[in-house]
């Protein structure tokens, strides 16, 4: 059985990342709109840039939790046969174990450069505007994908979606596109949807089945059930 998991902010709550949607609408005491989009970083860049510092810094004291580590035992179990997507940023999935992991909003550990267009890893700040390693010219930015752009592995992920006999969501609040349209994507090509997520979410409808309570709970439990 082919499965994808698609993951949001909500799967990552339990280590002690906040999530967006969750409390107020603001993501770390930040409007979006001026921490996460190209309009921001060209008006703004020293605060977008110290805002993506801050998240990276902060990486460095979060662990992976039980749902994290039950979607890389999933892996150890079916290894091609399971796709991760994430929406998330943070290098969770990759500490608990995965390796079949699309980020699809990009990551906090890269960094982009604007002149050459190189991508190389990166793990400390950016807001003192430091030299690209492969040009050298001072245009790094964070290498994550900002509301108005084109996501990544877009043709990959559908790949997989088509390929899916299984498609779940986990932490989603299914009100950030196209990942929010994935469950009807799947189900258009046959597969079984289920949504593990802590609230009912803006798609929880589009879901065969839903299922309510934690990520570090939920997960862990119907990963048991698949390898039964
Ligand atoms: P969101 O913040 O919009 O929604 C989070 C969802 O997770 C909600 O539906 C909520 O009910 C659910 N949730 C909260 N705690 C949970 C728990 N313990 N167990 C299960 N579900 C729980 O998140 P989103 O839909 O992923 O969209 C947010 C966007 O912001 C993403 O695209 C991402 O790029 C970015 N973001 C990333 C991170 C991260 O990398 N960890 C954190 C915040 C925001």
């Amino acid at each position: 059985m082919r499965i994808a998991v698609l993951t949001g902010a909500g799967i990552s709550a339990e280590s002690g990342v906040p999530t967006f949607r969750d409390a107020d609408g603001l993501w770390e005491g930040h409007r979006v709109e001026d921490v996460a989009t190209p309009e921001a970083y060209a008006t703004q860049p020293d605060v977008v840039h110290r805002f993506y510092d801050e998240r990276r810094a902060a990486l460095v004291n979060v662990e992976p939790n039980p749902a994290h580590v039950a979607l890389a035992r999933l892996e150890d179990a079916i290894g091609e046969d399971l796709t991760i997507v994430t929406q998330n940023i943070d290098d969770l999935h990759e500490r608990a174990g995965s390796t079949r992991v699309l980020h699809m909003h990009g990551e906090l550990n890269s960094a982009l450069c604007r002149f050459c267009e190189a991508r190389v890893r990166w793990t400390g700040p950016l807001a003192d505007l430091p030299p690209c390693p492969n040009c050298g010219v001072p245009e790094l930015r964070p290498d994550v994908v900002w509301f108005g752009e084109v996501p990544y592995h877009l043709p990959e992920i559908e790949v997989v979606l088509a390929k899916a006999d299984l498609f779940v969501s986990v932490g989603t609040s299914g009100a950030v596109y196209p990942a929010a349209g994935f469950v009807q994507v799947a189900r258009m090509y046959g597969a079984r949807t289920l949504e593990l997520n802590l609230l009912t979410s803006d798609v929880s409808d589009l879901f065969l089945e839903s299922r309510l309570g934690r990520a570090g709970e939920l997960v862990p439990a119907w990963v048991d059930e698949v390898l039964g």
